[in-house]
């Protein structure tokens, strides 16, 4: 099979356009309503806010031309992943996480669904398929994994899990659906935070799920409806609002961290780096095969904790913050949240700066640690 390829984003930036009437607004129009009018019998139109919502549907309509396969959309990256899982699991279900991946992916695991008698095996994105897949009901795959930046084989994972009875859901956080395209790879469930890139200005949280699997969509949408953790209609506009810039941000950022990477790897000071678009990488030969790009998220890792805070923070074209995918780059010391990474080791989110600008200010920023 080819490698995937993108959707066209020219034609997503029209997708409702080509639907107006004369007088329509081109932009979005924010619906904020928890009624609407159903006099008489329901007719199966839209009636209460909890269900329905005409913004973030068109977020889904968007979301969904992006991914190829229906989307639903939730109010942040964790009630989509949490929804792929109540929507698929069942008491007695074992299912397989990673252990090096997002990690509250495995605090949800171990905190709830062990408790209501799920069964939770973790390994490492690197060598996720060793040990196969028998048994296993549920599969969730994160790659490249936040924040190790390791990768498995989509292909062969699915494959392998489908060939054992499983199901896979695949968190594509790191790469949005322009940069990686698992339900193409034979996933059967993508979940994804929209708050990183999709939304991009760090100024909002959203989540989608995505899938073409009929049990697990109606699923997680009961799950949405019943639960009640719907997406806010402002945020929904918000994250629209992103998406309408995605391409053209995460095309900069993806080429900016191209030319960081070489140019990081080269540094005295850096130790190790992780990036898969590097020829050194371990996983550069499988993203090559599977990736659209290779992102916009760099792992270095420096000495010592006190130089990797000294690099960040003393850089003033990197903000010292949590999370990834804004337009302004941001960068963090992730021991300090607890991951096993070493205590030096820094995940840079690239943002939209200009390349040589960006390039300039890290390298004084890491050249002023060694006097
Ligand atoms: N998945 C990954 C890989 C993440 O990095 C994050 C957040 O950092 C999430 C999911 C959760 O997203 P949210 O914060 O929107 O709930």
């Amino acid at each position: 099979m080819d490698k995937p390829t993108a959707p066209k984003p020219g034609a997503m930036l029209h997708l409702r356009g080509n639907t107006l009437s004369e007088g329509d607004p081109v932009a979005l129009p924010l619906t904020h309503s928890s009624m609407y009018h159903v006099p008489g019998d329901w007719n199966g139109g839209p009636s209460y806010g909890r269900a329905d919502n005409a913004t973030w549907e068109h977020l889904e309509h968007v979301l969904g031309y992006l991914e190829d396969a229906p989307v639903l959309a939730f109010p942040s990256g964790m009630a989509a992943i949490t929804a792929s899982l109540f929507a698929t699991v069942k008491a007695g279900s074992r299912i397989l996480i990673p252990s090096d991946g997002y990690y509250v992916t495995r605090r949800l695991s171990e905190r709830f669904l062990q408790n209501l008698g799920v069964e939770v095996e973790q390994r490492p994105t690197a060598s996720f398929a060793e040990g196969g897949f028998e048994g296993v009901d549920v599969v969730f795959a994160e790659t490249p994994s936040n924040p190790g930046l390791d990768l498995c084989d989509l292909r062969a994972v699915s494959d392998a899990v489908h060939a054992a009875g499983g199901l896979l859901i695949v968190d594509n956080t790191t790469m949005t659906p322009l940069g990686q395209r698992p339900l193409e790879l034979g996933a059967d469930v993508v979940v994804a935070s929209d708050t990183k890139a999709p939304g991009g200005h760090s100024d909002v949280l959203m989540g989608h799920l995505a899938t073409r699997n009929e049990d697990v969509l109606q699923a997680a949408r009961d799950w949405r409806m019943i639960g009640g953790g719907i997406p806010g209609p402002q945020e929904a506009w918000l994250a629209h609002r992103g998406l309408e810039t995605l391409e053209v941000r995460f095309d900069r950022m993806c080429n900016t961290a191209e030319v960081l990477a070489e140019r990081l790897a080269a540094h005295p000071l850096v130790q190790q780096i992780r990036f898969p678009g590097l020829a050194s990488d371990p996983s550069h030969e499988l993203a090559k095969q599977q990736m659209v790009r290779f992102g916009f998220l760099i792992s270095i890792t420096l000495y010592s904790a006190g130089q990797a805070d000294a690099f960040i923070n003393n850089c003033p074209l990197i903000r010292a913050a949590t999370s990834f995918g804004g337009v302004h780059t941001s960068a963090e010391r992730r021991a300090r949240w607890g991951d096993a990474v070493a205590p030096g080791f820094v995940r840079i989110s690239v943002g939209t700066e200009p390349a040589e600008e960006l390039w300039s200010a890290m390298a004084a920023s890491l050249d002023a640690l060694q006097t």
